[in-house]
């Protein structure tokens, strides 16, 4: 038996604290690798028997997840994100610097002396603290964030980890905070992040926290509420932007029981709104899921935190737990009639757990496939039953709405896109962070009032305004309001709120490569012309980088692409492919120049060039030799 008695008795209180036991099967293969380093086909066996699975279903489920180990990793595993927004401040350079530093010469090899294993990964939410990477320690559960690296910091980060090698590995990220937070004067969100134990209970009661909460219970009813939530115009803040007491009231009448989901899985590059939020002030999150909880009379509530979160996912449990020692959480919450339990589920990577129906699926245990709409979660959701799911943002507001009303909320934003907004800036500005502005201000006031401008002044070339899944925006469309609207009429949509910024001189085509090789990682491979069309789409986009490109190739992007978009099981299609189309749009030109430049003679292509992306850090040592 490789299980403990003690690990087998872990994973039966996981089973007992969820109300179907398959749901716990995700946390306790994470406690499994955690006793065993790696998830083996023995463990598989065991865990299945636990939870009376076929061994070949668990298989499946560690198969789908990035962040069970299939084979063992060093002491430590570092996974260095190169998504966009680090790529753009020299994650490649520190991966580089990184490899030669531990002596690996590929992306998953592990250093001689056993302690070190180096991956490239998706992004992990710093984006305004980029570059950075995560490290996860043989037999800790949750990783920690070192950010903002540079080749000397990582140096010294190596120098520690090898001298610190027989203690434990602490969850802070090194260093704490975020790069910057700034925005509007009064802040609402935001207003406690930078206070001493901003995510202590204490502080936040102090801070006049859980009084909406206690205005909600005792003096208004669960209708009341959704009717305050619905006047307020609140909008989804995770990327769709559907009203929120709009969704709530499609919830069916005397179905029970109910559920609410706070979505926390952001995983969209370019976004760290939501990690902030739970790292610095998390009980407003929490009172934001009670209200709403109560609101829709659910009892029984669950985060979803994706699995990269472990500082976030820390500070929410430790949040929790205060709330149910305060009699926020638990049974007759204020003396009331109203209970409400909350369970902080991780995750385990994959980034298609953020669509609502995928995240539901992961949630009761099996791999993460959206499923079809309708019926919608509201109607059918977790277990079958009526099930809210709204996004960490969308839930911090709802205390501030309820507290001031919804005509203070109007106040803010615009009509139609009411209510001020966090805005995740990221890439080639001076100053990247996470800025709170009502809706409505200009992506000009963004970047050059707020994140201070470009790096070296250098000219914008494209905005990503929503998170990498949306289509690009040029310096033309610096005037455009963010707002769901005026961004939407200029070709692109607000999503997540993440913006990335890119400048002169950074080859468009580098992150037209980047952006399609992630979507190429985390399809979910479950309809065909996702899962086929997708690295399709790569390959070619490789070869034009690689010099061996037509000009007919742009073409073929935007056909592929065009029947991506509208074949797809769920919304990841489009999202797949709308930044390489826009990119096309845009900078069709410079894409074209550098077809003519790179094969003067047209050579028709060979395939495949390069079989996947890797990170541009120069050919493998090893290759080189
Ligand atoms: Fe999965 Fe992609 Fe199909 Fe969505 S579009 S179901 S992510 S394969």
């Amino acid at each position: 038996m490789l299980l403990t008695d003690a690990l087998i008795q872990e994973i039966r209180q996981l089973i007992n604290k969820y109300p179907h036991p398959r749901s716990a099967l995700g946390p306790a293969l994470h406690a499994v690798q955690r006793e065993l380093g790696w998830i083996s086909p023995e463990a598989e066996e065991e865990v299945a028997a636990l939870f009376g699975l076929d061994p070949a279903e668990v298989h499946a489920f560690v198969g789908f997840y990035n962040m069970y180990y299939k084979e063992p990793k060093g002491v430590y595993h570092i996974e260095v994100c190169t998504n966009v927004s680090c790529k753009l401040r020299g994650a490649d350079q520190c991966a580089h610097h990184l490899m030669e530093r531990v002596g690996v010469h590929d992306w998953g090899e592990t250093s001689e002396d056993g302690l070190f294993t180096v991956d490239h990964a998706e992004c992990m939410g710093s984006c305004g603290t980029a570059p950075m990477m995560s490290v996860r320690k043989r037999g800790q559960e949750l990783p920690r964030y070192y950010e903002q690296l540079t080749p000397e910091r990582i140096d010294q980060i190596i120098e520690e980890l090898r001298a610190n090698v027989d203690k434990p590995l602490p969850v802070e990220p090194d260093p704490m905070g975020p790069a910057h937070f700034g925005g509007m004067e009064t802040k609402v969100l935001l207003a406690r992040v930078t206070k001493p134990d901003s995510h202590r209970i204490d502080t936040y009661l102090a801070d006049g926290g859980y009084e909406a909460l206690r205005k909600a219970l005792l003096e208004m009813t669960p209708e009341q509420v959704v009717e305050e939530v619905k006047a307020s115009g609140l909008r989804g803040r995770g990327g769709a932007g559907f009203p929120a007491g709009v969704k709530w009231s499609f919830v069916p009448k005397d179905v029970f029981p109910r559920y609410l989901v706070c979505n926390a899985d952001e995983s969209e590059p370019g976004t760290f709104k939501d990690r902030m939020l739970m790292e610095y002030d998390p009980h407003q999150v929490i009172e934001g899921i009670i209200i709403s909880a109560y609101a829709i009379q659910a009892e029984k509530a669950f985060i979803y935190i994706r699995g990269e979160y472990g500082f976030p996912y820390a500070r929410l449990q430790q949040a929790v737990d205060e709330a149910y020692e305060k009699g926020f959480l638990g049974q007759n919450i204020l003396g009331t009639d109203f209970s409400l339990d909350i369970i902080v589920h991780r995750g385990a990577g994959a980034y298609i757990c953020g669509e609502e129906t995928a995240l539901l699926t992961s949630l009761e245990g099996y791999r993460g496939h959206p499923r079809l709409k309708p019926p919608f979660p509201a109607a059918v959701g977790l277990y079958g039953k009526p099930t809210i799911i709204n996004n960490v943002e969308t839930l911090a507001n709802v205390p501030h709405i309820i507290k001031h009303g919804a005509e203070w909320y109007r106040q803010f934003g615009t009509e139609k896109s009411p209510g001020f907004r966090l805005f995740s800036v990221s890439g080639e500005v001076k100053k990247p962070g996470l800025y709170e502005l009502p809706h409505g201000i200009t992506l000009r006031e963004l970047i050059y009032e707020y994140a201070g401008g470009t790096l070296d002044d250098r000219p914008i070339k494209a905005v990503i305004p929503g998170g990498l899944s949306m289509p690009m925006l040029t310096a033309e469309h610096l005037d455009v309001a963010m707002d769901f609207e005026s961004v939407q009429a200029a070709g692109s949509l607000l999503g997540s709120a993440g913006v990335i910024v890119v400048c002169e001189g950074t080859p468009i085509l580098d992150v037209m490569a980047r952006a399609i090789a992630f979507y190429r990682e985390e399809s979910c491979g479950k309809c065909a012309p996702c899962r086929e069309g997708v690295p399709w789409l790569e390959k070619i986009v490789l070869r034009i980088r690689d010099g061996k490109g037509r000009k007919e190739d742009l073409d073929e992007i935007l056909r592929l692409s065009k029947f991506i978009e509208q074949q797809t099981f769920c919304p990841f299609g489009p999202a797949a492919v709308w930044g390489q189309q826009s990119a096309i749009k845009h900078f069709r030109e410079e894409l074209e120049a550098y077809i003519e430049e790179t094969n003067p003679t047209g050579e028709p292509p060979t395939l495949p060039v390069r079989p996947i992306y890797r990170p541009d850090v120069g050919e493998p040592a090893k290759e080189r030799a």
